[in-house]
């Protein structure tokens, strides 16, 4: 079992580069169907999504663009609890086929949020890509068309995803020890 160590803690390997990359190329094959003749925009959620955006948007066929968003979060707090700001989107996706490109939904808040603000900004549709969803911790109804792979609730590290800003750059996915 490849064990590594990021900073204070041991992750064991467990979902290798390649049956990330499989499940990838699945998801854009659907997308290029699906989205044909609608020149889709893809915003990816920084930082966590750099490396899933890059390899989805390789493997997309038909014409689109892409851009990228970050959000911030802040001291408000709503009914949801936690809430985060959507920075950096310079686009004016009025009419367009947005598909958001996210690393991970976890209780989806963060996605809810991101629908709600990109919906006011009057877009055709949105799509959601994401490259992984635990699907037990979810708290809210989203209709994740573009899943690559489902995972149990343990925290995770690789492929662009981190912990406390560190294993982001490991080419497979690890789940901590406990
Ligand atoms: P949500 O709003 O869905 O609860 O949280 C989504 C965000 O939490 C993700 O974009 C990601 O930044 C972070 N997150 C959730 N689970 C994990 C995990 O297992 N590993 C890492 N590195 N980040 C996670």
């Amino acid at each position: 079992m490849k064990i590594v160590q990021v900073k204070d803690k041991k992750f064991t390997l467990s979902i290798p580069e390649s049956e990330i990359l499989k499940g990838v190329t699945e998801v854009a094959e659907r997308i290029n169907k699906d989205l044909a003749d609608k020149n889709p925009l893809f915003i990816g959620v920084l930082n966590g999504a750099f490396i899933f955006a890059a390899d989805l948007f390789k493997r997309i066929t038909i014409p689109c663009e892409i851009s990228f968003v970050k959000l911030a979060s802040y001291q408000g707090i709503t009914s949801t609890g936690r809430v985060k700001e959507v920075i950096g989107l310079n686009e004016d996706i009025t009419g367009r086929t947005v598909v958001i490109v996210e690393d991970i939904v976890d209780t989806g808040l963060t996605m809810e949020r991101l629908i709600d603000t990109l919906g006011t900004r009057n877009p055709k549709e949105i799509h959601i890509a994401a490259l992984l969803v635990k699907e037990q911790k979810l708290k809210v109804k989203l209709n994740i068309e573009y899943k690559v792979l489902s995972i149990p609730n343990d925290f995770i590290v690789g492929y662009g995803l981190d912990y406390d800003g560190l294993g982001r750059n490991l080419p497979d996915i690890y789940t901590v020890v406990e």
